[in-house]
């Protein structure tokens, strides 16, 4: 397999590596499960594309969905016009979405979405003549994407450190995983409530009155899986309820059915004000995210602030008509489907799987949540990341896709993955952690 070396190529990689020069992998088709290269090598994809592809691979109805609407309308604005599938699918959505959650506001990507959410945020406490209320709090190990306010929000330093300066006015929850006891991913519900009481802590050293909003992921996704311990997520909407602040659930990687419910929000039965998405939207195939709002959300800042100035936000492709296709056709596979259903039956295997791992050499933590899961492995000596990235590529020349962040293994497969494809997964990685001879 030859594959093209970053460095001789024109393209600037995603994420440029300063310290090593990666080799891209090269793949020119794919279907359902799997990843296929140029000369026919098949690889079964353990974390669906980058936490997007939910129904599998070149699924046919979406494939087909976008094929048509591409031949019949190919471009409208959400700027003084639309069209019928922008209002449908709106619809279709938000029903999808937990009760409670009314409207929806269209963009392009995950990125987009964190923005646009931040921005309503204060959008609305602006039309409530509340404009001191500017601040943003979001949490150790966020990850809400790469624009200037989404970096800002997010909790995992060496994303930021060339960019600065970025927002003012921000603070961060501590991350709720106690590092000693790692309590909360072995099902140790207790300090859950103590971990959400900093959000108490935090807004009366900054003044409730001058908070705007809290952004969480749910499941903390690219900083390494963490689940929430139990009544975490509820004691922050209490704590946001008691001081008018808006609660946003990022959920990006957790909506479409991550968890084995549309968002997280259902899994944990608390309701934000605003959710973020995008990524399983469309099943990956075309770009699209969403930020859902409450009704008592929509109608505050669409009433407008006091002095009535005119509210201005949107991009060309919002609600593309391409996007608006897919988005129908994917939860039409949820549907028809039943990809819910299927996964819950493949959630004990996917939790046994991963509780095994426990037990292999250089295993410090696993955390599942829904068919999310982490691996956390043991540095090697003296160098940080090496075993992450050998346990990868074991997998990798095993056939398995995994993804490596620093020393930990994470996997995200598409959700119709079978008990075989769940079995796969766990006995590559747990062969590519077997200490060699
Ligand atoms: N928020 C979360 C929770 C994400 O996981 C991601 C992407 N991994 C984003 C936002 C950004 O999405 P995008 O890359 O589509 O801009």
């Amino acid at each position: 397999r030859s594959l093209p070396n970053a460095a001789d190529a024109f393209w600037m990689p995603f994420s440029p590596m300063r310290a090593f020069n990666e080799q891209p992998l090269l793949f020119d088709r794919a279907d359902g499960m799997h990843y296929v290269t140029p000369d026919g090598w098949r690889v079964l994809d353990g974390m669906a594309g980058l936490w997007c592809v939910n129904a599998g691979h070149a699924q046919p109805r979406i494939t087909e969905a976008i094929r048509e609407a591409a031949g019949r309308l190919d471009f409208v604005s959400s700027f003084k016009m639309t069209h019928p599938a922008a209002r449908s699918y709106a619809q279709r959505l938000c029903a999808f979405a937990p009760d409670g959650i009314e409207r929806v506001f269209f963009v392009n990507s995950g990125s987009e979405a964190v923005d646009t959410a931040l921005k309503i945020a204060r959008a609305y406490h602006h039309a409530r003549g509340r404009s001191a209320r500017t601040k943003l709090i979001g949490r150790a190990k966020g990850y809400h994407g790469m624009g200037f306010g989404g970096l800002s929000v997010a909790g995992i330093g060496r994303h930021k450190q060339d960019f600065g300066p970025l927002l003012p006015d921000v603070a961060h929850l501590p991350l709720p995983y106690d590092r000693e006891t790692m309590a909360f991913s072995r099902g140790l519900p207790d300090g859950g409530l103590a971990a959400a009481d900093a959000l108490e802590e935090l807004v009366q050293i900054h003044d409730p009155a001058t908070v705007a909003a809290v952004i969480v992921e749910p499941v903390t996704g690219s900083g390494g899986v963490y689940p929430p311990p139990r009544g975490y997520l509820a004691r922050l909407r209490e704590i946001c309820d008691r001081h008018g602040i808006l609660l946003i659930f990022d959920e990006v990687i957790t909506g479409f059915g991550r968890l084995g419910t549309p968002f997280a929000a259902q899994a944990y039965g608390v309701t934000p004000d605003l959710i973020t998405c995008a990524k399983g939207m469309t099943n990956g195939a075309v770009p699209m995210g969403g930020v859902l709002v409450s009704e008592g959300v929509y109608d505050a800042f669409m009433a407008g602030p006091p002095e009535a100035i005119e509210l201005f936000h949107g991009y060309t492709y919002s609600a593309h008509p391409l996007a608006c296709a897919a988005g129908h056709a994917m939860l039409d596979v949820f549907e028809q489907d039943d990809l819910l259903g299927r996964l819950n039956a493949v959630l004990p295997v996917w939790q046994e799987g991963a509780l095994r791992l426990r037990s292999s050499p250089h295993v410090v933590d696993v955390r599942t949540a829904g068919l999310l899961c982490a691996v956390e492995l043991a540095p090697r000596a003296g160098v940080a990341g090496a075993r992450g990235q050998q346990t990868y590529q074991r997998c990798l020349d095993d056939g398995l896709l995994v993804r490596s962040s620093g020393d930990t293994i994470v996997l995200s497969p598409p959700l119709i993955a079978g008990e075989d494809d769940v079995e796969t997964i766990f006995a590559t990685i747990g062969a590519a952690l077997a200490p060699t001879a």
